[in-house]
């Protein structure tokens, strides 16, 4: 099975990765816990490209080809080997973020950033994608705590960037509901992890 997070920043993905992982584990599950972009050394460089430039960053079209090329080796060299040798993986961010970041908020067609992933990883898609949505004060908040790469960036964007990402989030949510399951992530991570493994639960029962 094949598990994948998304949701703006300050949404808790990270924290709910490792939760699932540890639950999935403590049920005998064989689990691979890994994140987007990274997850392989070929791809945790084009992280560091991505994450490292200041200023202006990337072309939203340049950007998606970055993160197109870190998926691709993630997906060839890590997840779709986890998958046939019978493992679970966890993915903090997927296709999803391109689709969200670089389509809805970055301006490239949905149609774009989807043929990219037809060439990288042959339009890989997850069972299930969770989908953790937080009002825009509860990521705000959660965010004020974190320093690093991640804060730095977010720092550079405006509040509609972020409104943008998650109107498009919620659209692929309305779109494909057979693909997502919507989790209200406001709360504490407790009440998230129990809303998670509520949404996991035909999975869990095949
Ligand atoms: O915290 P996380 O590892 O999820 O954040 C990675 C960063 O990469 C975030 O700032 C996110 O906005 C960005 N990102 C992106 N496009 C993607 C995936 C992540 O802009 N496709």
């Amino acid at each position: 099975r094949f598990i994948a997070l998304e949701g703006g920043e300050g949404a808790g993905k990270s924290t709910q990765a490792r939760m699932l992982a540890a639950e999935l584990a403590a049920r005998g599950i064989p689990c691979r816990m890994t994140r987007e972009p990274g997850g392989t050394p070929g791809a945790e460089a084009i992280r560091a490209l991505l994450l490292g430039t200041d200023g202006e960053g990337w072309h939203p079209r340049a950007e998606a080809l970055l993160f197109a090329a870190a998926r691709s080796d993630h997906v060839e060299r890590l997840i779709r080997p986890a998958l046939a040798g019978g493992e679970w993986v966890i993915c903090d961010r997927f296709v999803d973020s391109s689709r969200a970041y670089q389509g809805g908020a970055g301006g490239l067609s949905d149609r774009d950033v989807m043929a990219l992933h037809a060439i990288g990883s042959e339009g890989l898609l997850p069972d299930l994608t969770l989908l953790f949505e937080v009002r825009p004060d509860v990521a705000r908040s959660r965010l004020a705590v974190r320093d690093g790469e991640v804060a730095d960036r977010i720092g550079g964007r405006d509040t509609s960037y972020h409104a943008a990402v998650a109107a498009a989030f919620a659209r692929f949510a309305t779109d494909e509901p057979e693909r997502f399951a919507r989790i209200d992530a406001n709360d504490d991570a407790e009440s998230v992890a129990a809303r998670v493994i509520a949404a996991l639960a035909p999975l869990l029962e095949r």
